[in-house]
C-alpha cells in the first residue's frame, strides 16, 4: 500500500532560540531560524531550469479548489529545517553542480521570516561558491495581495524569479512550470531574466514529471496537466501498487 502525493509547489516556524545569560560575561545566543518543511529533495528537474534543490514548505491556508498537494496544508506536519542545515544542503548541491533552488509548498509566504532567511543563506552560499545558481519561489499569493502586504512580500526579495497566483483548476495551461493560466512567472534579477526569459511563454509538449518512491509513498514532483495524475495512478495499479490515499482527493 502506498500514498500518492503531488509536490508541484503557519506562522513562521521560527525557533525563538535561547538567550543565555552568564552573570560574569553576558552572552546572547542568536536565535535559530527554521522553516517547517514537508520535503527536501534533489535533483528536481521538473520545477525550474536544470537540476535543482527542491524545498517544500509545510502549511497552506489558501485551500485552492482542486489543489493536488493537500498533504502540505496542515501546518502541524513536516519537520524543521534550520537555516544552518539548509545552507549545508545547498552548499553540497552547489558543489555537485546543481543549477538552482526551487522553493514551493504549501505556502512559503506563511513562513515569511524563514523564507527570507533561507533565500539570504542561499545567496550567501552561491556567492561563496562563485556559482550563478538561481533562486525560484512559488507562492499562491496574487500580485495584488503582494502589493497590499509589502512587509510579507519582502520575504521574496531574495528570489531571482517568482511564480505567483492561486491554482485555478478551471484554467488549465501548457505554460512551463505553471499549473493554471492565471499563474505568472516574473523575474526579479539579471540572473532571473537571463535564466527564465526563454521560458516565459514556453509551452512544452509534455511537462516533465518525476516519480519518487520513498517510505511507503509515491511522490510526483512537477506540474501535471489534467489527466496526468490519473494516468500515473492507473499505471501504478497495473504494476501492483495499491494506493491507500492520494493528496489530490479530499
Ligand atoms: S497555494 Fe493553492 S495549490 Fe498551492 S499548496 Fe496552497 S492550496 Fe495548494
Amino acid at each position: 500500500m502506498a500514498g500518492l502525493s503531488q509536490d508541484g509547489g503557519s506562522p513562521a516556524a521560527a525557533d525563538p532560540g535561547t538567550a543565555v545569560t552568564d552573570t560574569a560575561a553576558p552572552t546572547v545566543v542568536a536565535p535559530t531560524v527554521a522553516a517547517l518543511v514537508g520535503q527536501v529533495y534533489r535533483p528536481v528537474t521538473s520545477l525550474g531550469p536544470g537540476r535543482r534543490l527542491g524545498v517544500w514548505f509545510q502549511g497552506c491556508t489558501l485551500a485552492c479548489p482542486g489543489c493536488m498537494s493537500r498533504h502540505t496544508w496542515e501546518a502541524t506536519g513536516g519537520r524543521e529545517l534550520t537555516v544552518e542545515r539548509f545552507a549545508a544542503l545547498w552548499r553540497a548541491a552547489l558543489a555537485d553542480g546543481l543549477d538552482g533552488l526551487t522553493v514551493s509548498g504549501g505556502e512559503p509566504l506563511e513562513q515569511p521570516a524563514a523564507l527570507a532567511a533561507l533565500l539570504a543563506a542561499a545567496d550567501a552560499e552561491r556567492r561563496r561558491a562563485g556559482r550563478p545558481a538561481d533562486l525560484l519561489v512559488y507562492t499562491g499569493w496574487e500580485p495584488e495581495e503582494l502589493a497590499a502586504d509589502p512587509a510579507t512580500a519582502a520575504a521574496l526579495d531574495g528570489a531571482d524569479a517568482v511564480i505567483t497566483g492561486r491554482y485555478r483548476a478551471g484554467q488549465p495551461t501548457r505554460l512551463a512550470w505553471r499549473g493554471s493560466a492565471n499563474q505568472r512567472l516574473t523575474t526579479r534579477t539579471a540572473l532571473g531574466r537571463e535564466r527564465y526569459a526563454p521560458y516565459l511563454d514556453h509551452r512544452p509538449e509534455r511537462p516533465e514529471l518525476q516519480v519518487r518512491v520513498s517510505e511507503g509513498e509515491v511522490r510526483v514532483i512537477g506540474v501535471p496537466r489534467p489527466g496526468d495524475l490519473g494516468r500515473i495512478e492507473r499505471d501504478l495499479v497495473r504494476r501492483g501498487v495499491t494506493l491507500r490515499e492520494t493528496s489530490w482527493r479530499p
